[in-house]
Formats: structure tokens, sequence, C-alpha cells
């Protein structure tokens, strides 16, 4: 059997849900997971990270820093014998996926949507050319790999059984000195189940409320943007979604005047259904959409948000 370890970010004493997606990534493909955990709190979080059949909790300096704890992390997947590091595709996991595979000397495999037993290993798959293709890949060496948020389904089972300690000992180059959340901070369109995107069909900056507000009658969607409307400085850069902007897979995308362009898709397109909003019938977004909807969004996003309102009023 494979063995995996995987770093579990946490937050408020729980093992966070893009980390339970990737222990549920690797024993959905038959692995036995060890939970990496480090920072403060991390021994009480590591009894959220189900799925794992053990917890490792690095200990030392009390400051994040991703080339300490990379060198911890590679020290323990040897001295565990896994045959595969991965971590969520979060800022953390992108930034410490990497240092790990180069301790291991291996190539790191980023955003990767399946993973599947392969002998003692795993083969996984993970989208190229800007989503156009899916690649499989494997490993002579340890596979170290990110998982694509909300695409695995977190790992059913109870608490790791057995919880033990690994010291950092690597001098730090680098450390995180404090973390600042952003005054009134909405729901990162990365991690978001539902995303309501807005693009340059909806004519000025301030017609994008109305899609604000169908974000808001959901309760938990993001509200996403287009390159085109960011560059017109309508939205921040932190909600455009596309090659030059954020992946995002959520269950569902809703997309409102965008018009479909290949770097728009590469961000979006393994979301689970794609709902699009177009008043041109031949806008290349109906290609990869799953319900497409020809008219003007100023008439049917209010008489939307108004019917996802009743719903949810109903629930
Ligand atoms: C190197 C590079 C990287 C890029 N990276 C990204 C990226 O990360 N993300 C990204 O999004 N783009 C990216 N782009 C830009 C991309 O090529 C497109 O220009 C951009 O996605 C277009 O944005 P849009 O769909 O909002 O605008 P448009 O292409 O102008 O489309 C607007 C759409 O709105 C529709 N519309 C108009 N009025 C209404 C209405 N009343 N109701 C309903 N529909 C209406 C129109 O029919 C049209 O389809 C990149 C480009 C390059 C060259």
């Amino acid at each position: 059997m494979s063995k995996t370890i995987v770093f579990c970010e946490h937050t408020g004493g729980q093992v966070r849900r893009a980390s339970l997606e990737a222990i549920g990534a690797a024993t959905g493909a038959g692995s036995e997971v060890v939970a990496l955990l480090t920072g403060e709190g991390a021994a009480a979080a590591a009894a959220t990270a189900t799925g794992a059949a053990k917890a490792i909790c690095l200990t030392g300096p009390a400051e994040y820093s991703a080339d300490a704890v990379a060198t911890a992390a590679a020290e323990v997947t040897k001295a565990e014998g896994a045959n595969a590091f991965i971590a969520a595709s979060t800022y953390r996991g992108k930034d410490l996926c990497p240092r790990v595979a180069a301790h291991l000397d291996v190539t790191p495999f980023a955003d990767c949507v399946e993973f599947t037993a392969a002998g003692d290993s795993f083969h996984v798959k993970r989208p190229w050319l800007a989503g156009k293709a899916l690649a499989t890949l494997g490993s002579t060496g340890t596979i170290v790999a990110t998982t694509r948020l909300n695409v695995f389904t977190p790992a059913d089972g109870g608490a790791p059984a057995e919880t033990a300690e690994h010291a950092i000992t690597a001098e730090p180059k680098a450390v995180v000195t404090s973390i600042e959340a952003k005054a009134g901070a909405k729901l990162d369109v990365k991690e978001a189940p539902v995303v309501v995107s807005g693009g340059r069909g909806l004519q000025e900056a301030d017609k994008f409320q109305i899609v604000e507000d169908l974000a808001a009658a959901f309760g938990n969607a993001a509200v996403g943007a287009s390159r085109a409307i960011v560059d017109l400085g309508w939205r921040p850069h932190g909600e455009q979604v596309g090659q030059t902007g954020k992946t995002v897979s959520p269950q569902l995308y809703i997309a409102v005047g965008i018009s479909g362009a290949i770097q728009h898709l590469a961000g979006m397109r393994t979301s689970g259904t794609i709902v699009a909003i177009n008043k041109d019938a031949d806008a290349p977004i109906f290609k990869v959409a799953d319900y497409g909807i020809v008219g003007d969004a100023f008439e049917i996003l209010p008489a939307l948000t108004e019917a996802v309102k009743a719903i949810k009023a109903q629930s």
C-alpha cells in the first residue's frame, strides 16, 4: 500500500477543507495518509485531520518559513518511506511543494485533478495547454503534487490514531511575520463552492452590482471577474479568473456577460456545473457551458437573484 504525506493547513483549531480534500485525493487512490501540520495549534488541529492514519506535528520556530518547513517535510517524507507528498493548491501549498520537490530531486505536479493508484505509487492527471488537455503523469521517484481546490471529496474516517512530532532544524531564510485579514474580506474565489463572475457585458463598473447581488443571494458564493474588467479597474485583480488570474473549480460557476476567451476558460473549465448568460448565442462560453441562457444579463440576473432568494428562504 502506498503512503502519502499530506501537508495540512489549519485555522481556528480545524484542518482547512482544502487540505481535507487533499487527504481525500490520496485515500481515494488507496493510499495511507500521514497528515503533516505546523504552526501554533497544530497539535489540537491534528485531531481534525479526518481520514489520516497518523499525524506528525512539526515543532520549532513559531514563525512560518516555507524553506525551513520544506526541509522538514522532505525529511518526514523520507523517514516515513512515503511514495507521495501532497498539499492543496493554496498560496501556501503552491509555495511549499516545489521546495519539497527540490529536496527530493523530483518534478512537482501542480493543480492535479485526479489521482489513481499505480503499483505502490500514483498516476496524476493535471490540465495542460491552458486546460485544453488533461495529461496523465507518473514519476519514478516520489510524487510531489498540489490538488486543485473543490475537485476532491474530503476523506471519510476518523481522527488519526497516532500523533508524533518532528523538529524543524533548518535555519529559516525567510519567515512570515504576520498575516492580516483584509477588512471586510469576502469568500475567496478559489475556495468558494459557487462563483458568480462578470465580464465586459456588464457595461460599466456600477452595473456590476447585479453580479454581487446574485452572489449574495447564494450565501456561499464568491464574485469573480474577467480580465477585461479587471484591466478596466472595475474589479480587483484578486477576483480575476483565468490564465493570468486564479484557477477555480467550484461546484457551480455562473459566467455573466463573459465571451469565453481561451484565457478565461483556462481558469474555470473544470468547474462542476457551468452556467453562461450572454446575449450572443455564438459566444464561445456556451461551448463549455452545461446550461446556457441567451439574453440580456440586466433582465435575467435580477430574476435569477429573486429565484435563488425564494429557494433559500424555503430551505
Ligand atoms: C496573455 C493573456 C492572458 C489573459 N488572461 C486572462 C485571464 O486570466 N482571464 C480573462 O478573463 N481573460 C484573460 N485574457 C483576456 C481574454 O483574451 C479576453 O480579452 C477577456 O477574457 C474578455 O473579457 P470579457 O469576456 O469580459 O469581455 P468581451 O470579450 O468583450 O465579452 C463580453 C461579452 O459580453 C456579452 N454581452 C454584452 N452585453 C451583454 C448583456 N447585456 N447581457 C449579456 N451578455 C452581454 C457579449 O456578447 C460578449 O460575449 C488574457 C489575454 C491574454 C492575451
